[in-house]
């Protein structure tokens, strides 16, 4: 397959580490121009920046979990690059919250950053890129969602609540934009070798948790990139509205 990634502009949020930044690499090798958006860590962003190959790349800010700093990264996208082609809702968090563990006060607390972070940045984020993308004739929107979704996250259940609805967004959305050839696709990844998985496979779980997987491994950032530049591509229109499993057979939906 011909990818046709040359010159289009990708925004990917939280990618100066971990899935992100694979994936902003893996668009960049592709000949796209990448708006690596950050949290917190600007040296980091600074890396990944310096590590892409091509040029035309930019570094950008922003609190997804803040409406006014995500239309600030869409605008500052749009201003700078003129165009988004495709957006890559990447950015997440992963904050425990054992029901019999925490107050009321620590799982309202889980509950409204996880929900503002995983779920509700990326729909105000679509929001206002879509809009833009409706002007420019189409783009591709590709959320990063969890295998959690779909099998329940015991001590983490709004990570798990807040993924669910991105695979629902997805589905909604595919509907409501292909008329407008925006096509919306969900990645549901199950153990990656990130930092944000670092705690669970470097940790006495780490062995039971690679064994999940008849490949006895965790899945590497390098995968998911590989799947999300594939969507990305031009022959993936019919895919729009899919949930695509890459866990490595760690766990198969009935
Ligand atoms: P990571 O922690 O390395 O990366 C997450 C990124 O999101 C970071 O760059 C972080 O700065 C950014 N982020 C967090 N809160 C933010 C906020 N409020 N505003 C802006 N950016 C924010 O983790 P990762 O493993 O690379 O995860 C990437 C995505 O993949 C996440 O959505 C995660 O839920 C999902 N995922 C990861 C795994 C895994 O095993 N690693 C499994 C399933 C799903």
């Amino acid at each position: 397959m011909t990818m046709q990634l040359k010159d289009k502009v990708v925004l990917v949020t939280g990618a100066s580490r971990g899935i992100g930044k694979a994936i902003a690499q893996r668009f960049a090798e592709a000949g796209a121009q990448v708006v690596i958006h950050y949290h917190k860590n600007k040296k980091a962003a600074g890396e990944t920046l310096s590590g892409l190959s091509g040029n035309g790349h930019i570094v950008l800010q922003a609190d997804m979990a803040d409406p006014a700093e995500v239309r600030n990264l869409a605008e500052e996208s749009l201003e700078k690059m003129g165009r988004v082609d495709v957006l890559v809702n990447n950015a997440g968090i992963y904050l425990g919250h054992t029901l019999t563990d925490v107050s009321y006060e620590q799982w309202q607390e889980a509950w409204n950053s996880t929900l503002q972070t995983n779920l509700l940045g990326p729909a105000n984020l679509t929001f206002l890129i879509a809009r833009q993308m409706i002007k420019q004739g189409g783009g591709r929107i590709i959320n990063i969602s969890s295998r959690g979704a779909f099998r329940g996250e015991p001590d983490w259940p709004a990570y798990g609540a807040s993924k669910a609805g991105l695979n629902s967004m997805g589905q909604s959305l595919a509907q409501a934009l292909a008329p407008h050839k925006i096509f919306i696709y969900t990645i549901a990844p199950g153990f990656f070798e990130t930092d944000m998985a670092a705690q669970f496979l470097e940790g006495s779980r780490g062995d039971e948790i690679r064994a999940q997987s008849p490949l006895n491994r965790a899945g590497r950032p390098e995968e998911i990139a590989a799947l999300t530049a594939f969507l990305a591509s031009e022959q993936t229109e019919y895919m729009t509205g899919c949930v695509i499993d890459i866990n490595g057979a760690s766990y198969l939906r009935t």
